[in-house]
């Protein structure tokens, strides 16, 4: 399946410098989805940050320990920011993920107004991995960020971390098997 480019996105294949602020926090990310696989969710993992570069809150993927898949970290941090969090607040944050947001957590970033997106790895290489795994597609479409909310800044993939998501996704897919 081909993912469309939204207009601030790259090949599936390009990768974007950041700095080493950014790299501490996607750092941070890898390790929350590490953490969610070793729980038995999915390996996802994100991290809220302020205007200044400090941590407001982490979440990490909780489907099967809260038998519910919605459970997304992304959807948690827009929950945490709408009700702590000014407009003003929001949209100075910026929301670190091991992953590009589903269009459900899109959506959601999009209705709460929050700030830039970077993610160690893009939609449409999540939706790769899995089809070169020979997994189906699942129940909701993957698509970039950008499609559901266009103004927002993404930046994805970032390497080496999208890398590392793959390993951490491989290891998902071997549990699943196993
Ligand atoms: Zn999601």
């Amino acid at each position: 399946m081909t993912v469309p480019q939204g207009r601030h996105g790259s090949g599936p294949r390009g990768h974007h410098q950041v700095s080493a602020v950014d790299e501490v926090h996607l750092r941070r990310c890898v390790a929350l989805a590490t953490q969610a696989l070793e729980n038995g969710d999915d390996p996802f993992g994100s991290v809220l940050v302020d205007a200044d570069g400090a941590v407001l809150a982490e979440a990490m993927n909780r489907e099967a320990s809260d038998r519910d898949p919605t459970a997304h970290p992304e959807l948690e941090l827009v929950r945490w920011a709408i009700a702590r969090l000014t407009p003003a607040q929001r949209a100075a944050s910026t929301v670190y993920t091991s992953g590009e947001h589903c269009p459900m957590c899109a959506a959601a970033h999009g209705w709460a107004g929050l700030g830039r997106v970077v993610a160690a790895a893009s939609a449409g290489q999540l939706a790769e991995w899995r089809a070169s795994w020979g997994l189906p597609p699942g129940p909701v479409t993957p698509m970039p960020l950008t499609e559901v909310v266009p103004d927002v800044v993404v930046i994805a993939p970032v390497a080496p971390f999208d890398a590392e998501m793959r390993e951490v996704h491989r290891r998902a897919l071997a549990r699943t098997e196993g």
